[in-house]
């Protein structure tokens, strides 16, 4: 089997945020691949505690949303040893952004967590259930356990 060239960790900065990013920091460093990061914001994001801090709806507070959002991106970029050429920062659907951005850099593995949801939330879709479904390159789902 060709070992892993390069990782691709899909970050939601949830508290899970951490144990995904390390597994993927160990297989980068396992096969001595190039790890990127990806975040991707939702159009339509109201309030989101991720970010460090809750903001009132208002589109001119996108900048400062895409700022905060850096900035949580950067920490954990560096904690992880990631070139500022490798982070992703995107606005859209999570799935599709993550999907696009593997595709456009050749990515050959993505690192997703995934709660094992079942019953409805798997009926409507969870990101890793959708990137699961329509990576084209290898995908890990790293198992969440919800307390
Ligand atoms: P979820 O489907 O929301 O339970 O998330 C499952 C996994 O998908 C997370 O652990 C992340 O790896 C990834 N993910 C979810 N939302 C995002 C996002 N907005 N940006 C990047 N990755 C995400």
């Amino acid at each position: 089997m060709e070992s892993y060239k390069h990782i691709l960790l899909a970050a939601d900065f949830s508290e899970h945020g951490e144990t995904v990013a390390n597994r993927a920091k160990d297989l980068a460093d396992k096969y001595q691949a190039k790890l990127s990061m990806v975040h991707v914001m939702d159009n339509l994001l109201i309030t989101d505690a991720s970010y460090g801090m809750t903001i009132p709806f208002d589109l001119d507070l996108t900048a400062e949303l895409m700022a905060a959002a850096k900035k949580r991106m950067a920490t954990l970029a560096e904690k992880l040893a990631i070139d500022e050429d490798c982070r992703w920062l995107e606005t859209g659907s999570a799935t599709l952004e993550i999907i696009r951005v593997a595709e456009e850099n050749q990515v050959d593995l993505i690192v997703v967590g995934s709660h094992g949801r079942h019953g409805f939330a798997l009926l409507l879709g969870s990101t890793a259930n959708g990137v699961l479904h329509h990576a084209r390159c290898d995908v890990l789902a790293v198992r969440l356990h919800d307390e």
